[in-house]
């Protein structure tokens, strides 16, 4: 868990029962005065409040801002959310931003931490995705959603006595953000063999690190035992670090999560609420997986056999034997207690059909998708 932490400006990683203690009294040993704690309803009631608790003890003045839902009755990473926190930022007198929640309060409070120069400590309320520590927020703006600049945490407080109380549905979607590491890992070795994109190996071996932890633990995390939810909240945060030492998303991001934000992009399109976003790439990983396996093993392709394939083939096949049958893949998201199929997401047969053609235009990225679709 340290590896690496250090040169990443993470001055302090706390993941054990009681965090919240600790981080009353990291803001003691800095100095801060003056925090505001950002959350919405739920995570306010999870976590925060508890948390302007132990500050008010420790005689810091925790300022809150409580951000609203948007239309759809979830809180979204938009202009909107984005001002309401801006308004409480005082230039002189705010010390530091705490982020108490999911991802998308996160990416509220790392974005504005960004443009004010603010200190920015994390404290995640459900082990729901890897991107606690992410450099990038993925902000809607005027409806359309784009990746900004954005600061990592200086410090992240994960309290195991909260975190066990996160929703099922919240933990297993950690645990899909986790399972689409097979196909990510996969399309990173397959973009630097045939476009020589970067690769760095520490960095893929911590991820698949991570990865095998997990899943070697499927059946704690879908009881959301202790040590399950320890392992898969230890594993979010290496897979947010493997990111962070490369500099990129390689690592963590494939043709699963391209497929996931076509989705994303389409239901914000049709104004519907959002999906949670591993639910979405642990569906999206299996849909990868049965169109990687099918290409290289059965050579059923969606148009002709890529070149890559026809000169690579047996090395590809070799890699691909690392990521598992869509069957195995569906079953280790049931195991977790999520969804295993596009159905259970809402996603039609036209949608799939669309995204596995087009995803690989999300990104420019070389993955074996875009290899199969420009074939
Ligand atoms: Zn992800």
């Amino acid at each position: 868990m340290n590896k690496g932490m250090e040169t990443q400006g993470l001055d302090q990683m706390v993941l054990e029962k009681g965090a919240i203690k600790k981080a009353a009294a990291y803001l003691a040993k800095k100095g801060y005065q003056q925090v505001i704690i950002t959350a919405d309803a739920n995570t306010y009631a999870a976590a925060g409040k508890q948390l302007e608790q132990e500050l008010r003890k420790t005689s810091r003045r925790a300022g809150l801002c409580i951000i609203d839902p948007g239309a759809a009755g979830d809180v979204v990473a938009d202009e909107q959310s984005l001002l309401q926190l801006l308004i409480e930022i005082d230039p002189e007198k705010t010390d530091a931003v705490i982020a108490v929640g999911s991802g998308t309060i996160h990416d509220i409070v790392r974005f504005a931490c960004y443009k004010t120069g603010k200190p920015f400590i994390s404290m995640p309320t459900a082990p729901s995705v890897d991107g606690f520590t992410s450099k990038g927020a993925p902000l809607i703006i005027r409806g359309v959603k784009k990746t900004f600049p954005a600061s990592a945490p200086v410090a992240i407080f994960a309290d195991l006595d909260i975190l066990v109380k996160a929703p099922q549905k919240l933990v297993a979607a950690g645990f899909g953000d986790m399972l689409g590491k097979y196909t990510s890992l996969f399309d990173w070795k397959f973009s630097h063999l045939t476009a020589d994109e970067p690769y760095h190996e520490p960095s893929a071996v911590m991820t698949e690190k991570a990865l095998r932890s997990c899943v070697e633990h499927v059946d704690d995390i879908g009881h959301r035992t202790e040590e399950g939810i320890r392992i898969l909240m230890t594993a979010l945060i290496e897979s947010g670090i493997a990111m962070l030492i490369f500099g990129q998303s390689h690592p963590a991001s494939g043709a699963e999560h391209h497929v996931s934000h076509y989705w994303e992009m389409e239901y914000l399109r049709r104004g519907s609420r959002a999906l949670l976003h591993g639910a979405k790439v642990g569906v999206a990983c299996a849909e990868i997986s049965r169109l990687y396996h099918d290409a290289a093993d059965r050579g059923v392709y969606p148009g002709q056999e890529p070149e890559a394939l026809r000169q690579h083939g047996a090395v590809i096949r070799e890699w691909l034997e690392e990521v598992p049958p869509e069957g195995e893949i569906r079953s280790l998201l049931q195991r977790a207690g999520g969804p295993v199929s596009k159905a259970e997401l809402g996603i039609d047969d036209a949608l799939l059909e669309q995204s596995l053609r087009e995803a690989h235009h999300v990104r420019e990225r070389s993955t074996m998708l875009r290899a199969l679709n420009e074939a």
